[in-house]
């Protein structure tokens, strides 16, 4: 992609009411575009980062067994009142409207109830489970305060999960096999070394759930962690888990995170409410076993920013990065080179944003910087003339010269 041809341009502010560090930077980088508070459009250069990190997502969702689908954001409002939870006092974030008719309808904040009500057509018998189902779907929440940029939307990107099984056994088999995958996730994502199994409130029939809680100043809860045992607990259910787990609360250490991720064991709880069940091998009708497990995709986005962004913007990491290689043309001879190398790597199967701007290199470099991607390569007249590149990794900022085979064989 020529910079000259996308049509987002950096700035050096970002709209008066964005607080958040994460937001402020996607906007003035051009990754996303403020439409109001907790609803973010994603521009082209957001949109790769959101695919890159769904891909990740989905390889690992993939590898245990899960099936992808896109399931509707009009949920009916019948299929929720089996459970209770259509109502406002149980539900506090739902938007709702109503169709021309008058018939109500909600806005999928979760598609917990909408799918094990779908999967009655689908599960008679022993024999079609276990099922295990995802997707990336745009969720609607009425969030009471929106402050943390994309990290809390009232509109966001969420890859939801859920598993239908015969017995407790398979689920919480699967439940552990789904930690596993969720530890690949995070760490593809390069927060894998801030991210915590943690112990948190509700399982309806295990005693906690598990979050996936990363370490981050501008998160929004706060966890008790134990390093020595690689222990971290949700502060809201602190006394009760030091009890189980045997730890002193005086040897944990109280730290700020963001909920990356939840997962959630729903027992035979909602295959009874929704009327779920299956014939088992001895004939009997049982109700189905759920699981339910979410990763917030554009939240994610928004905690990679927030850990590695430095004073001069976003650093993304490699995994993630909309491009991996800025390549900057400074001059008016080495134009022609400049050409070539960019179809070269692109050639080699390498990402690369080229600035072909005709722009002072100081906003070319400034630009490089504020939009984080992992490898900046210039040309110029003056290093043409002595056969060399310049390579600066983002995240450490030096620059070396290279000479165009040395330059090809570490981008190879
Ligand atoms: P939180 O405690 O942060 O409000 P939650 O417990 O309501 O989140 P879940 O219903 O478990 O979240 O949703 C699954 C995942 O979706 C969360 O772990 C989080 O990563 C993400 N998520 C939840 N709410 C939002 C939001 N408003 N904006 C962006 N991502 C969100
Ligand atoms: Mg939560």
């Amino acid at each position: 992609m020529r910079v000259s041809k996308l049509f987002t341009k950096t700035t050096k502010q970002a709209p008066a009411d964005e607080v958040a560090k994460n937001a402020q930077l996607l906007i003035r980088a051009g990754y996303v575009y403020k439409e109001m508070a907790g609803a973010y459009s994603y521009l082209p250069l957001g949109l790769r980062v959101l695919d890159k990190i769904k891909q990740i997502v989905r390889e690992e969702m993939d590898k245990i067994d899960s099936q992808e689908l896109i399931m509707t954001s009009l949920q009916n409002k019948a299929v929720w009142e089996k459970s209770g939870r259509w109502s406002d006092e149980k539900v506090d974030v739902w938007f709702k409207s109503a169709l021309q008719d008058g018939t109500e309808v909600g806005f999928g904040w979760t598609h917990e109830e909408p799918i094990v009500d779908m999967m009655q057509q689908y599960v008679q018998s022993y024999k079609d489970l276990p099922i295990s189902l995802y997707q990336f779907q745009t969720k609607m929440r009425n969030e009471l305060r929106a402050k943390s940029g994309v990290m809390r939307g009232r509109e966001f990107v969420m890859k939801d999960m859920y598993s239908f099984h015969a017995s407790a056994e398979d689920l919480a088999a699967y439940y552990d096999k789904t930690i596993e995958a969720y530890k690949h996730v995070y760490d593809r994502l390069g927060i894998g070394d801030d991210t915590y199994v943690t112990f948190a409130s509700g399982g309806a029939f295990t005693k906690f759930s598990h979050e996936f809680q990363t370490i981050c100043d501008a998160g929004e809860d706060y966890v008790y962690l134990h390093r020595g045992k690689n222990i971290a607990v949700n502060e809201e259910v602190l006394d009760d888990a030091v009890k189980e787990l045997g730890v002193s609360k005086d040897e944990m250490e109280r730290v700020k995170s963001v909920e990356a991720g939840n997962i959630f064991n729903f027992g035979s709880q909602k295959g009874e409410e929704m009327g779920l069940y299956f014939t088992d091998k001895d004939g009997t009708e049982k109700p189905v076993y759920l699981g339910s497990y979410g990763i917030g995709i554009t939240r994610a986005m928004g905690v990679i920013v927030e850990k590695f962004a430095d004073d001069k913007g976003i650093v993304w990491p490699e995994a993630v990065a909309p491009y991996r290689v800025y390549l900057v043309q400074i001059g008016q001879e080495s134009t022609e080179q400049a050409d070539a190398l960019y179809r070269e790597l692109q050639d080699m199967g390498i990402e690369v944003l080229y600035d072909d701007r005709d722009e002072r290199p100081g906003r070319k470099f400034a630009d490089a910087e504020l939009l984080g991607i992992p490898y900046r390569v210039t040309v110029s007249d003056r290093l043409i003339k002595e056969n060399t590149f310049e390579f600066t990794p983002r995240a450490i900022g030096e620059t070396e010269l290279l000479t165009r085979e040395e330059l090809l064989a570490k981008l190879g």
